[in-house]
């Protein structure tokens, strides 16, 4: 299959995009790069733009002759959607508006696009299926729901399948550390603890020890994004111009905060520095998938089951590319 990635040099869309030419598929990256970065693309071309720019998107896709669009191009800042609420709406309600546009122009049949459990939102479930009620707090997840709705109601109308996966907690690494997360600025726990553990940062913040959780800290479900990316190929291959699907995607265990830094310890053998401080606003305390639907319907296995061998990953990229892609490579290029 011909399929074009938006996000396509982002950390989860990289990983996607890697992941199916290594199964067969041919795959073309489109990305602004204000986010994403051209060394992780590692595979099939480039092509530098904005999902805004419906002109130059439907002539991509035409040459290119895709079958089928990957969207994970969105701006996925949580905090700063509350501030920017205009860039957010725009990027991914405006931004997705274009892509839909250009798929029609271009008469590609068949979508994935990345959605996320933050459109749940504050509902409290031990372990969220698909049905459990949608309820976004900030306006990132609010953005991503409006995009659920607007892809459901453009399929409805001018004919095109869709795969919508909302996923929970993207991590770890490539396992060959050469391709990992980078983001600036870095919000996430997982390479927050690891910058710590390598004395990039003084210390790392506990956002609240008073949730409703056995530690007090809040509990994610750490997904590896090599999962994340099987998970996408089996969900492609599944949509048919006529498909309308959701699947989440996580492991369906949970970890706390402190799990995560304890695991970080064991993994880099180091004492992480911590500090306990007040709750982050809008964290809701317990977000576990459930992740039946996606094991039986389409045979998706995570191959990391255990959070140490996901940080292990995670680790070796931040040894080898402490900086990020762009970033010297202090430690594998030292001389001798
Ligand atoms: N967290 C924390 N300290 C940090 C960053 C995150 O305690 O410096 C917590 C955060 O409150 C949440 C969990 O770690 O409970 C996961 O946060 P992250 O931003 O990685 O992912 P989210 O679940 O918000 O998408």
């Amino acid at each position: 299959m011909k399929i074009l990635i938006t996000g396509g040099a982002g950390y989860v869309g990289s990983a996607a995009l890697r992941h199916l030419a290594k199964e067969g598929h041919e795959v073309l990256a489109y990305d602004n790069l204000v986010e994403g970065h051209p060394k992780a693309v590692g595979a099939g071309r480039l092509v530098v733009g904005d999902i805004a720019d419906t002109d130059l998107l439907t002539d991509t896709l035409k040459e290119f002759g895709a079958d089928a669009v990957m969207h994970f191009a969105a701006a996925t800042n949580v905090g700063e959607s509350v501030e920017r609420p205009d860039y957010h709406y725009g990027n991914n309600v405006g931004g997705t508006l274009s892509l839909l546009n250009a798929m029609r122009a271009a008469e590609v049949k068949r979508m994935l696009f990345s959605s996320t459990c933050a459109t749940y939102g504050m509902t409290v479930r031990d372990e969220m299926d698909e049905d459990t009620p949608q309820d976004p707090f900030s306006p990132y997840a609010r953005s991503k729901l409006t995009v659920e709705w607007m892809i459901r109601d453009f399929a409805h109308a001018y004919g095109m399948g869709f795969t919508l996966l909302r996923y929970f907690n993207a991590s770890g690494a490539d396992p060959s550390g050469e391709f990992g997360e980078y983001h600036d600025p870095e919000t996430h726990i997982i390479p927050l603890v690891l910058e710590t553990a390598l004395g990039k940062r003084e210390i790392i913040k506990i956002f609240g020890t008073d949730y409703p959780t056995p530690d007090g800290t809040c509990i994610r479900d750490y997904v590896h994004i090599n999962d994340l990316a099987s998970a996408h190929r089996l969900a492609i291959e599944a949509t048919t111009p006529d498909t309308a699907e959701v699947f989440n995607i996580g492991t369906g265990q949970g970890q706390s905060v402190m799990d995560i830094i304890t695991a970080c310890e064991k993994v880099t053998g180091l004492k992480i520095p911590q500090e306990i401080t007040e709750r982050r606003p809008g964290d809701p305390p317990m977000l576990v998938a459930d992740p039946t639907k996606l094991k039986s319907q389409l045979g998706w296995e995570p191959q990391y089951t255990s959070i140490e061998d996901t940080i292990a990953t995670a680790w070796a990229w931040h040894q080898k590319y402490p900086d990020g892609y762009e970033g010297p490579r202090r430690i594998t290029d030292t001389p001798g």
